[in-house]
């Protein structure tokens, strides 16, 4: 296993892309659904303002008092802002609004690029036993996902299978080229996953044989496909994979998990 070369602890992602609605936060809490559903432990942090993840988890806004916010730029550790979830194996640091104000305070912290990465160092040690870790990245490369990406070991980027879906990658790729420079050289890419695919669209099919032809191995062969199940979810606070198991969403979402496990394990 290459993973042997890693420090003990689990496995970091970001799920990044700066544009808005592509699936960054579906892709999170289905994902991590899936990876529970295969044994693993998982924690998701919530790094949006938006607080999309939390809700989609099950955590109403009166509880979270406790949040990404307050682990970042006040004196909480982990074991004060972690929660579990309903889903066993499942827990979540979540976010509310408060965390818009964070991309500007962070701005006057002497380490304010590394907060997160310290912060989840934590997670390394006995007691803290998460396989894998996803951050649900906000729409921006602001310094907010610039944490995430110098705390993770891998960026996982969604792609909307939508017109102009490749058209903001290379300032992304070049965010993550200055954080390899600047904080983390061993920042790799997880993969790129297709999301909102739908077979029966010219667009969709253009958009995967552009991606697989720019990107090659980098793009998942698992592609998410456009499912109202998947959209129906967050309005009962549940992933797909609860709402509706059985629905073309789940059944991808799942697939994905396992396709990422084997790829961490060869
Ligand atoms: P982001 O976090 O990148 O802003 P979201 O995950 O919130 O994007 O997704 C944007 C919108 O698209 C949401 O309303 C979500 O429910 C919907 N959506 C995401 N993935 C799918 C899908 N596979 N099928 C249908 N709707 C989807
Ligand atoms: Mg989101």
């Amino acid at each position: 296993m290459s993973d042997l070369s890693r420090p003990k602890g689990p496995k970091i992602i970001a799920v990044a892309n700066q544009k808005g609605g592509v699936g960054k936060t579906t892709t999170t809490i289905n994902l991590a659904a899936a990876l529970v559903e295969e044994g693993k432990r998982v924690l998701v942090v919530d790094l949006d303002p938006q607080g999309n993840a939390s809700t989609g988890l099950g955590i109403d806004v009166d509880d979270r008092e406790f949040t990404t916010y307050e682990l970042l730029l006040e004196d909480l550790d982990l074991n004060d802002v972690i929660q579990k979830t309903d889903y066993d194996g499942l827990c979540i640091v979540p976010a509310t609004v408060d965390l818009s104000s964070a991309d500007i305070e962070l701005m006057s912290s002497e380490k304010r690029s590394f907060l997160l990465h310290d912060a989840l160092r934590q997670t390394q040690m006995d007691g803290f036993n998460f396989d894998y870790i996803l951050i649900d990245c906000p729409p921006s490369l602001n310094l907010l996902t610039v944490n995430a990406m110098i705390a993770a070991h891998s960026i996982l980027v969604p792609l909307q299978s939508e017109f102009f879906a490749l058209e903001g990658l290379s300032q992304l790729m070049m965010t993550v080229r200055d954080v390899r420079q600047t904080g983390n050289k061993e920042l790799r890419i997880e993969g790129v996953v297709l999301t909102m695919y739908d077979s029966r669209n010219n667009l969709s099919q253009q958009v995967e044989s552009d991606a697989r032809s720019n990107l090659g191995a980098l793009v998942f062969k698992t592609m998410i496909p456009r499912n109202v199940r998947v959209s129906e979810a967050p309005s009962f606070a549940m992933p797909v994979l609860s709402y509706d198991s059985q629905s073309k969403g789940a059944v991808a979402y799942r697939a994905l998990a396992k396709e990422m496990i084997q790829n961490n394990q060869t």
